[in-house]
């Protein structure tokens, strides 16, 4: 099906005042994730997305063992105190048998002596040469890690799709698995447009300014951990326009421009497109980030931003980005929305979704949002002084301070 009958059968479908979920929604509609996957080392696979299921072929831990330091004793030993008989330490097991009346020193990860099905802690015992002294109220089974407890042999702990965190890689090391089956990397081209952009090492002419959105397009497909092609700036020429078009349509799964989607350059670059492949262009109701294409040439898809700086990573951030992600073949995408106390009123029309760059802060025990202050979308010091966006609902008005609000944050664990 073509892209534009897949788009049109969403209900709500307008293309000159699209809804940011409608939006949101079309592309994905269009999108199918990549098939190829390669085998890599478990060392380089932070950030990379599983192909395959990890199935443990041992069980973790692989013994019972001792989740403290202290003795290991037999529960149904109604002696005390004890006679203590050996020590079993992580990596060196006591290899003896515990008998009535007996136990054993026991470490933190060190196997469970035969015999032994219950820890008491170092710290509440009284020790007297080889004798031990238990106080009474143990539970039976206490302070004990059974085999399999962690991962069981034959079930399987991650699946295609999971987005490898360090706690992932960690798992698998944890199963002895030396190699992982991952998708390969998305391949994504970019380039910015535009007669006016100077490269950073020659000095600004009349009217231009330096290029930036290469540089923040290149570092957020960086964060993506997606193979980035930049191929630089290519001015407002159909035939140079043309040949970096198909260029980067052959290299790239994906190719990502900026500018030349506005209403008075729509018309030279629509012509371009239609030429070359399937792009539609849509006015979206949002602010920052009006107007942008999105389509096909050749094999790539193609996601054409608006040139305003702040209008780029608002658009790069709430389309471009979980449109990658599902590309890449990862199933975990949305950025969590999290609510906080708005520290001012904001000005806000119903009609559009907004992104303010706002500052979360704490204020005693409650977290509040401000705006960085000016909000135009070619404020590119808006978005490098916020560490999150606010975000005001299509359907929402002005916000009064106190009132609750939407927040995305630009940093995160993982
Ligand atoms: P356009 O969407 O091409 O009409 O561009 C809108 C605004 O963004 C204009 O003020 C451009 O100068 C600016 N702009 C476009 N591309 C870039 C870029 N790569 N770096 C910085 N500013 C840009
Ligand atoms: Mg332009």
């Amino acid at each position: 099906m073509s892209i534009a009958q897949t788009v049109s059968c969403l209900d709500g479908y307008d293309p000159d005042a699209l809804r940011v979920d409608k939006a949101r929604e079309a592309i994905l509609a269009c999108l199918t994730p990549i098939g190829e996957s390669e085998k890599i080392p478990v060392k380089e696979t932070l950030g990379r997305i599983l192909a395959e299921d990890i199935v443990p072929r041992i069980n973790v831990p692989a013994h019972d063992n001792s989740a403290m330091d202290g003795y290991a004793i037999r529960f149904s030993d109604v002696e005390n105190p004890l006679k203590e008989i050996g020590a079993a330490l992580a990596g060196k097991p006591f290899h003896g048998k515990l008998g009535p009346g007996e136990c054993v020193r026991i470490m933190t990860g060190a196997v469970m002596p035969p015999g032994a099905d219950t820890v008491v802690i170092q710290e509440i015992v009284k020790k007297q040469g080889d004798r031990i002294t238990i106080p009474p109220a143990q539970k039976k089974a206490q302070n004990v890690r059974y085999a399999g407890e962690d991962l069981k042999i034959g079930v399987a702990v991650l699946g295609p799709g999971r987005f490898l965190k360090p706690a992932d890689v960690g798992l698998i090391a944890s199963l002895g698995i030396g190699e992982v089956r991952v998708r390969r990397r998305l391949r994504v081209a970019f380039f910015a447009t535009g007669d006016e952009l100077a490269s950073i090492g020659t000095p600004l002419k009349e009217g231009e300014v330096y290029d930036s959105n290469r540089y923040t397009v290149g570092s957020m497909l960086a964060r993506l951990g997606v193979e980035a092609i930049d191929m630089g700036v290519v001015r407002d020429d159909p035939a140079l326009l043309e040949k970096a078009f198909r260029e980067a349509s052959q290299k790239a799964d994906a190719v990502i421009t900026t500018g030349g989607v506005s209403v008075g350059e729509a018309d030279f670059v629509k012509q371009l497109m239609a030429k070359l492949g399937e792009v539609l262009f849509w006015k979206i109701a949002m602010r920052p980030g009006r107007p942008m294409a999105f389509g096909r040439i050749g094999d790539a898809f193609l996601f054409g931003l608006p040139g305003n700086p702040v209008a780029v990573m608002v658009t790069f951030y709430q389309f471009v980005r979980d449109a990658l992600l599902h590309m890449s073949g990862r199933e975990d995408a949305p950025i969590p929305l999290l609510q906080a106390a708005a520290a001012e009123n904001l000005r806000k029309v119903p009609g559009r979704t907004e992104y303010q760059r706002g500052v979360l802060f704490r204020d005693g025990t409650e977290w509040k949002v401000r705006t960085t202050g000016q909000q135009g979308s070619g404020v590119l010091r808006s978005m490098s002084e916020a560490n999150c966006f606010i975000v005001l609902e299509h359907e929402r008005g002005q916000v009064k301070a106190g009132e609750p609000v939407s927040v995305q944050l630009f940093e995160g664990l993982a």
